[in-house]
Parts: C-alpha cells; structure tokens; sequence
C-alpha cells in the first residue's frame, strides 16, 4: 500500500485523474472499464468523489476500493463533513483501512442543494481541519491526507483568510493540496507563491478541468464561482455553444495552453477533473505528449497492489 504523498513530491510530471459515482449500476461498471482504459495512461494515482451530503459514501468506497484492488489504480478517496456524525466518519475510515485504501482527500462539503448556508451535524464536524485532526488522532499516520485548495478564494470566503484556514489544514497534518478548478494560470501561480509566503510547503496540484458540454460547464463555473479571464471570454464568446464537438475541442485547447503553462512555469503535478469521460483527457495529455510508457509486459490487471513503483 503507497500514500500518494510519498510519490508526488519529486520531479518528473506526473497526473491524476477524479471521477464521480454514477447513478445507476450499469454506469458504475462503465466506469470500471473506464477507468481500466485510462489506466493505460498511467496516471499516478486516481480519486473518486463523495456525493453531495454523503449521497454516495458506501458508493465511493466501493467503487474505490475495486478500483485500487482490481484494477490496481492507487485511489484516493473523497470524504466530507456533511451530514456525518464523528462515528460516522470513523468507521467509514476504518472501512477504507480494512479495504486497504490509505488516502483520502479531507473536505468540510458543500451546502445541500436546496440551501445556501453549510450547516454541520450535532456530533460532527465544522470545516475539513477538524477531519484532518480528527483522522491524524484516530489513525496516526496510516492515512495520506489531501486538503482542498482556493486559487480565486473559496466562494463564501476571502482570498487571505482561506490561506490561513489552509495553512492550518497543512499543520493539522494534511500532506498536500488539490485546488479547485481555475482557467486564470497567473492566478493559480500567485496562489501557489503566496502559500509558499506563508509557510504552505506542501506539493499543490492544480485541478484541471476540460469543457465537454457548454451548458453544464457554466452551471460549473457559476456554482464556483470560477473566473473566466477576458482573453478566454473572448473566445468562448464565438463559440457555437449548441456544437458540443466545437466546444469540447475549444476546452481541450484551452486546458492545453494551461497546462503547457503550468509546466513551463515548474508545476510537475496536474490533477485533472475527468467529469468522468475520457475523450478530452486523453487528447490533453497526447497534445502535452507527456504520457509516460504503457508497460507492455504485464497486461491487465497488471498490478495486484497499486504500489509497484514506476519508471
Ligand atoms: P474548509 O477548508 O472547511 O473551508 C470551508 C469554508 O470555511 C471556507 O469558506 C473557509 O474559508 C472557511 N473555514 C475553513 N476553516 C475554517 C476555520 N477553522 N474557522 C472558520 N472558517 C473556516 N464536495 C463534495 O461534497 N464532495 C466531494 O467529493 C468534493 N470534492 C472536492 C475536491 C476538490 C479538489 C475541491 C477543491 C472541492 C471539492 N468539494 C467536494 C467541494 C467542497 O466540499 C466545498 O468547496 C466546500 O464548500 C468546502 O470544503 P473545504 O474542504 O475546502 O472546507
């Protein structure tokens, strides 16, 4: 078994990829072949998000928990506060660590649809720190921890102040930082640089997210609160925003250009938000010409344990 920690931190270019628990049970099975084929693009490691309240705990564990046993892609699975109880959350710890699966990404969750104010659970926690304490005082250091991270700010806080809630997730014992999506790269490379001011010393990968449909893809935005800068504007503005194949191929440049820039400017990681399709990812990380050699000698299920060390 790998944290994911001890494998980012170095210097060759490397990505991630997330995916979301679908609805119904023969989308799930999609999802393993999915996951299954893009795992011969050898990302370092994948991660499967928790559902909105805790919608799809049980789903993501197992969906995780199959994907690192079997298709022996190391997973990273998403954990919230909302609607959890700290025996809640404790035991659904102890399920990931009887199923093997030692990271997870530590998050405080979002409000339910309906509301707009996070409200936290009689017994439960208030913001992903207490998670982050709470997991380091439960299971010492047999977790890997990820925290999330703000490049524009988080959309119900400020810029600075998230910064120091994020240094404190950091010194509560969080290991690294996936951030929220951003197409504004200045704005992720000042982000990064005054973590760094502030004692912030951990890997942050930056959360890519290509475009596959314009309609969700502003519904995405908006709900972020993601700025668009007036360049990019311009463009998607001649976009004809009906033609889904314009607009994928128009993401998936833009997600290029970003990319190309994150990496001329020294970020080695690149977290990519897949929205579970694999068409612009796999077009992105061709176009980067970054993917690394499918090991040809061991075919599927190639890795028992999703530790083996690649070159
Ligand atoms: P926190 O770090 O707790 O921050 C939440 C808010 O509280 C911020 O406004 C912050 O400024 C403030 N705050 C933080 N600490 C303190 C403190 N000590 N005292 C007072 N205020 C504080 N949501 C899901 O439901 N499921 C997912 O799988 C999921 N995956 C995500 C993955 C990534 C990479 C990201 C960036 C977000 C994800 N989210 C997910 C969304 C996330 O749950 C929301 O953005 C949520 O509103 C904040 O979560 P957080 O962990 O950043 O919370």
């Amino acid at each position: 078994i790998n944290k994911i920690n001890s494998s980012i931190d170095r210097n060759d270019i490397f990505y991630s990829f997330e995916y979301f628990p679908p609805k119904t049970e023969a989308g799930v099975e999609n999802l393993y072949s999915r996951i299954e084929r893009m795992a011969n693009l050898n990302p370092d490691f994948i991660d499967i998000t928790w559902g909105a309240g805790g919608s799809t705990s049980d789903l993501t564990i197992d969906i995780s928990t199959t994907a690192q046993n079997l298709v022996g892609v190391e997973t990273q699975v998403h954990m919230t506060c909302t609607n959890m109880k700290k025996e809640d959350l404790r035991a659904a710890l102890q399920t990931l660590k009887d199923n093997g699966l030692q990271n997870i990404l530590a998050l405080r969750g979002d409000p339910p649809l309906q509301s707009n104010d996070w409200v936290e659970v009689e017994g439960g926690f208030k913001n992903a720190v207490d998670l982050v304490r709470f997991t380091r005082q439960e299971f010492g250091d047999y977790f890997g921890i990820c925290v999330a991270g703000y490049p524009e700010g988080h959309p119900n806080g400020n810029y600075k102040q998230d910064l120091v809630y994020l240094k404190e997730k950091i010194d509560a014992g969080a290991d690294y930082v996936i951030t929220q999506l951003f197409y504004d790269c200045d704005q992720f490379l000042k982000f990064v640089y005054d973590a760094r001011a502030m004692g912030i010393n951990v890997p942050i990968l930056p959360g890519i997210m290509p475009i596959n449909n314009y309609n969700s893809w502003m519904r995405m935005i908006e709900f972020c609160k993601t700025k668009i800068p007036p360049n990019v504007q311009q463009q998607v503005e001649q976009l004809n925003v009906e033609d889904d194949e314009q607009v994928r191929e128009f993401g998936i440049k833009l997600c290029v250009d970003i990319c190309k820039k994150l990496l001329s400017s020294g970020i080695k990681g690149l977290h990519f938000y897949t929205l579970n399709l694999e068409k612009s990812v796999t077009r992105i990380l061709e176009e980067l010409d970054i993917q690394r050699e499918i090991d040809q000698r061991s075919p599927l299920p190639w890795r028992p344990t999703a530790n083996v060390k690649r070159q």
